[in-house]
């Protein structure tokens, strides 16, 4: 199994210097959990040096609830320094741990080609293409009460269409190799009554650009209450040939490789043996088993 999707820091922390030592005791965990190769994906909006190229991407926004609570967010954020980030994975890679070094790369519309200009200058081995946001709406920032208000503003269907219509764009502008979370528009627990239709865009979306999709066992931890994506999805997935990596998306050390055993069984379950794994963003598969350690 691979962990494909982990952070260096809860979204609260401010303190963003990453350690060789921290590295290693995610790999030990993972290890401990039958995951045998983590990615280290860390938010692109946590980095100083994306600050001038992303910064205002809300100034448009009519809303001033939400205008200012990103601000604020933003703000919150951005403060790391990527080259710091890269020099710990690489020194993390170069001591021979399982690790390899990703992003979490989030849909900025009409931004795209100046990002993947900025990350060009760096040797990733993966990019997470994520969808947080709905123009300026973080529908997913479930301690935002501006962001959770919004839920009962807008109609599900419409958000749902909308979130899919970022992830299209994100998908055709070719910058990133996985579609993270691929339906994490439930994630505050909001569906429509036919979703189908959503998720048959999802996967063209992944089929037409090439792009692996992420099993994650985050949405767990959600009030979504169910991995992502959801079974019947990852069932469209699987039968499609949509490449597929697994991931927690961990925020700190105990979540870690958390529910990979489920996540294995998932894969079982629509007759997926192997995970897509990457090294300086080519994609290579490994065999998908769970470890010979878990029950
Ligand atoms: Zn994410
Ligand atoms: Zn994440």
């Amino acid at each position: 199994m691979l962990d494909y999707h982990l952070h260096l820091w809860p979204h609260g922390q401010r303190d963003t210097d990453p350690t060789l030592d921290q590295v290693s005791a995610y790999c030990d965990q993972a290890a401990a959990h039958g995951v045998t190769e983590i990615a280290l994906t860390e938010h692109l909006f946590r980095f100083r040096q994306a600050d001038h190229l992303l910064r205002g991407f809300w100034d448009d926004e009519p809303n001033a609830a939400l205008r200012a609570s990103m601000e604020v967010y933003w703000d919150d954020h951005a403060r790391a320094d990527l080259d710091r980030y890269v020099g710990c994975v690489q020194a993390a890679k170069d001591a021979g741990l399982p690790v390899v070094l990703g992003l979490e790369v989030d849909y900025y519309r009409g931004r795209m080609d100046d990002v993947a200009t900025l990350l060009a200058g760096y040797p990733f081995d993966v990019l997470l293409g994520s969808v947080h946001w709905i123009g300026t709406w973080r529908f997913d920032d479930l301690d935002d009460p501006a962001s959770m208000d919004e839920w009962s503003a807008r109609d599900v269907d419409d958000a749902w269409s909308d979130y899919v219509t970022a992830i299209e764009e994100l998908a055709a502008s070719g910058t990133c190799d996985v579609l993270a979370h691929p339906d994490l528009v439930k994630v505050a627990g909001h569906r429509p009554a036919t979703p189908e239709e959503c998720w048959d865009r999802l996967v063209e979306a992944a089929v037409s650009s090439g792009m692996a999709a992420e099993l994650s066992s985050a949405g767990w931890r959600k009030p979504a209450a169910e991995p992502y994506p959801s079974p019947p999805l990852l069932r469209r997935f699987a039968r499609h040939g949509v490449p597929l990596t697994t991931a927690s998306d961990a925020h700190r050390l105990a979540d870690v490789a958390d529910r990979s055993a489920e996540l294995a069984r998932l894969l079982a379950a629509v007759e997926v043996d192997t995970l897509r794994a990457f090294r300086g963003r080519r994609p290579h598969d490994v065999p998908c088993h769970a470890g010979a350690d878990l029950p």
